[in-house]
């Protein structure tokens, strides 16, 4: 039986399931449209304990580990929701585990007993101010890493924070930055010592503080539902009691953080892989060409078979070491070779599961389409795949 086939799990997928048929599939054409997805979803999702998952109950979530989240996130784009929505409404998987760790407590599993040491402190004002509200789904928070120069050396990071008595004052910029229109709180990596000294911390800025401002909605190839924002501080002052953790423990944080972020990035990218080869399988079967249908030719049938075999193997390496995650094992290197076997499966699916829908895969109509364009992300967010190529590289002793 699979790791993920448990009858817990197989509940959370009938529960996910209907929340997509229920509350996404409608709407989500629109959402494209409008560039976002409505704040009321994130309620809805909280209600159910859907937004929860992953985070402990002590600090408002619902439970359940790092498998449970990719049972769900698996389950979204299965059932025809995509990597856009879940980017969209599950922002906080990337805003929270910082905040949540830094006051001792775990999410994902994936941060148990690294950061924190059960240590209780400010930090557990930061888990009541921004932690529980965005589990609630009544707050909506983001995570600035990625600046204007550049986005794969975190250490090069030129944001900085000046202390000045209880206060830092924050100036600089970020991009492209996930769910940052419509954020009410940023978790932001700034510089706290010379820019580009890699001594990082990270500071919870809320939207409205002045001299911090959204820019421009940036319009994207894919993911339209998920707002994506540029921010700028220009002498932002931002209280010491929003700082995450110690001062300068910011790089490891971000760095320990990144595994949820790429095994997620994984999963989406199986996912789609998986929803692609149904939605073509099913299209093969129904179209007929030279008064056949698709799926009698031996060339449609090994090709559907080969992009069947390409995402059911991508999903049991990622299963693989997600699990060796969430038992404690540092495997840094696998969870960069698990992102980039699923997107490389991911990329290959999609594109022949479009080339076989023929002139209606490239129409908006069609949901092959739509998982085109939102799949190019996943080999570039959360560390692209020549930065994970690097991280395999060292892992090898080169
Ligand atoms: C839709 C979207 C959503 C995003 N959401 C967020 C978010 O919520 N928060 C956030 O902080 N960031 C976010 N990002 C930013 C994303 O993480 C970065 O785009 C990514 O890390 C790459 O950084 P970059 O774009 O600056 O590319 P660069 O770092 O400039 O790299 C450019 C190219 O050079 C390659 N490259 C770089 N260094 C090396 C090297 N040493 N060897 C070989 N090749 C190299 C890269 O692989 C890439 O192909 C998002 C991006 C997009 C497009």
């Amino acid at each position: 039986m699979s790791i993920v086939d448990t009858p817990e799990r197989r509940q959370l997928r009938e529960l996910t399931r209907a929340f997509v048929t229920r509350e996404v599939l409608p709407h989500l054409a629109d959402w494209e449209r409008a560039g976002e997805v409505p704040r009321e979803l994130h309620a809805t999702a909280a209600k159910i304990g859907l937004l929860g998952i992953g985070f402990p109950e002590s600090v408002g979530g619902s439970g359940g580990d790092l498998l449970d989240s990719i049972v769900v996130t698996e389950e979204i784009i299965r059932s025809g929701g995509s990597s856009g929505l879940i980017a969209a409404l599950f922002t906080h998987g990337i805003a929270l585990p910082h905040m949540v760790a830094a006051a001792g407590g775990q999410s994902g599993g994936l941060l148990r007993g690294r950061l924190g040491g059960g240590q209780v402190r400010g930090d557990d004002d930061l888990v009541d101010r921004y932690v529980r509200p965005t589990l609630a789904g009544t707050m909506i928070g983001a995570l600035a890493i990625t600046e204007p120069d550049g986005g794969s050396d975190v250490a090069a990071i030129r944001t900085t924070a000046r202390r000045d008595g209880d206060h830092y004052v924050v100036n600089g910029s970020k991009t492209y930055i996930t769910s940052g229109v419509r954020a009410d709180f940023v978790t932001t990596a700034v510089c706290t010592d010379f820019p580009g000294s890699g001594e990082l911390s990270l500071l919870v800025i809320d939207k409205g503080t002045p001299g911090f401002t959204v820019g421009r909605r940036l319009e994207k190839l894919g993911w339209h539902c998920s707002d994506t924002a540029e921010l700028s501080f220009v002498d932002v002052r931002v209280p010491v009691t929003n700082r995450i953790g110690e001062e300068n423990t910011g790089f490891l944080a971000i760095m320990q953080h990144f595994a949820a972020e790429r095994l997620s990035l994984a999963t989406q990218a199986y996912a789609t892989a998986q929803r692609c080869v149904e939605l073509a399988t099913r299209w093969c079967r129904d179209r007929a060409t030279f008064g056949r249908p698709l799926a009698s030719r031996q060339l449609v049938r090994h090709r559907l078979a080969e992009m069947h075999t390409r995402a059911e193997a991508a999903r049991a390496y990622v299963h693989e070491v997600a699990a060796r995650v969430a038992a404690g094992e540092p495997v840094v290197t696998e969870v960069a070779m698990a992102k980039n076997v699923a997107v490389a499966a991911c990329d290959q699916v999609v594109d022949q599961a479009l080339q076989l829908h023929g002139g209606f895969g490239y129409l908006r109509d069609a949901e092959v389409e739509r998982h085109y364009r939102d799949a190019r992300i996943l080999g570039i967010g959360g560390g692209t795949t020549e930065i994970m190529n690097e991280i395999i590289a060292k892992g090898m002793g080169l």
